[in-house]
């Protein structure tokens, strides 16, 4: 799929382009008519990825202004068709984003390809607010193995960053924190380090250092001393990462039992995919070295482990997955156990097991009844 992308909007009397690709056209969409495409590949690819929701927004975006009309009713429709576009921006993203964390990044590129289309249209050329879509459209390359777009992409968003006077930290740290993933990637590990301590950075500077979001960085930090094969290190930031975790899921838990708020969805999926693979990673490297470590740091991994299994224990507890609550739960007992220091951790992590167990006797009561 071609990297370069034009304005959303038809050129008046031009030739009609393909949607995805900016080829010449010969099919056209028949619900809205007012897309195109080169063949029925790139139509049923758009369609799955966005333009099933996308169809009739565009109808009215890309209807052309009322001809004979006074000045006050073409301004109206182009304030309209302005607002049409900055939903159609967000809704693209979204859609983006959520094929981009289930892993479905085939699906993901049509999506994040309108969203920038759209931010073009409604910002104008090299604004900051294109930087969005360029970190999805490089992450769904990222994902596909097309590092070279990948890159591409990035480069474009890093320049656009430093064009912009005052760029908000958010930009800056999701900006670095894809750059390290895309140089994680490419096993140009030395660059990786520096992007996710800027990542830290910027995420340090907008929601504190102790923050998840900080902690995310990190964890990614981590994950590249793994590969350098220096695990002392990697332990120490999963330590910093896990008490980070561990601070903040104890105050939802502890949140949620003073309101009890029912039905309230703690975690989107993405960050339901990301926060269970990230516990997990880290489990598993704790759960190494008490296999491994001698004496001096078993009893620092324990430690750990109870502090994760805890963790996961709290999280699916939060997202109402009782029986992994459970599990998770009895393994934090058994760590602790064994750790044997850790009195108020025993105590918080048999407390949960009590309010986990109530749950599935509650959810148990109308089978029983049958
Ligand atoms: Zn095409
Ligand atoms: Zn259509």
């Amino acid at each position: 799929m071609s990297a370069t992308i034009n304005p959303l909007a038809n050129p008046k009397g031009g030739k009609k382009l393909c949607e995805l690709c900016q080829k010449p056209a010969y099919l056209q969409c028949t619900k809205c008519r007012v897309t195109y495409y080169c063949d029925v590949a790139h139509q049923q690819a758009d369609w799955n990825s966005i333009h099933n929701k996308a169809c009739e927004l565009l109808i009215l975006i890309r209807s052309p202004a009322p001809l004979h009309s006074w000045q006050t009713d073409r301004d109206h429709h182009h304030m309209q068709t302005q607002k049409r576009l900055e939903q159609l921006m967000e809704l693209s993203h979204a859609e983006s984003k959520r094929r981009v964390s289930e892993g479905k990044y085939e699906e993901a590129l049509p999506a994040a390809q309108l969203s920038l289309r759209c931010a073009m249209d409604v910002y104008g050329p090299n604004a900051v607010e294109h930087v969005p879509a360029y970190l999805l459209l490089a992450e769904a390359n990222m994902g596909l193995g097309f590092l070279s777009q990948a890159e591409g992409y990035l480069s474009k968003a890093q320049w656009t960053t430093m064009k912009t006077l005052g760029c908000s930290q958010v930009i800056l740290h999701q900006l670095h924190r894809t750059l390290g993933r895309l140089y994680t990637a490419t096993g140009r590990y030395r660059s990786a380090l520096l992007h996710f301590a800027n990542d830290i950075f910027h995420a340090s500077e907008e929601f504190g250092l102790n923050s998840v979001v900080s902690a995310g960085g990190y964890f990614l930090m981590a994950n590249v001393f793994v590969k350098e094969e220096k695990p002392d290190i990697a332990i120490s930031l999963y330590s910093q990462v896990t008490s980070i975790w561990h601070m903040h899921l104890s105050k939802m838990v502890e949140h949620y039992s003073q309101r009890g708020t029912q039905g309230e969805q703690h975690f989107d999926e993405a960050q339901l995919a990301e926060v269970d693979q990230m516990l997990n990673v880290m489990l598993e490297a704790q759960q190494q070295g008490v296999n491994t470590h001698q004496s001096a740091m078993l009893s620092h991994s324990l430690g750990q482990s109870a502090l994760l299994s805890h963790s996961l224990a709290m999280f699916w507890f939060l997202c109402r997955d009782h029986s992994k609550a459970l599990d998770f739960g009895r393994k934090a007992a058994e760590f602790s156990r064994q750790c044997e220091e850790q009195n108020s951790l025993a105590e918080s992590i048999q407390s949960l097991i009590q309010e986990v167990e109530k749950h599935i006797t509650i959810q148990q009561i109308p089978t029983i009844q049958q």
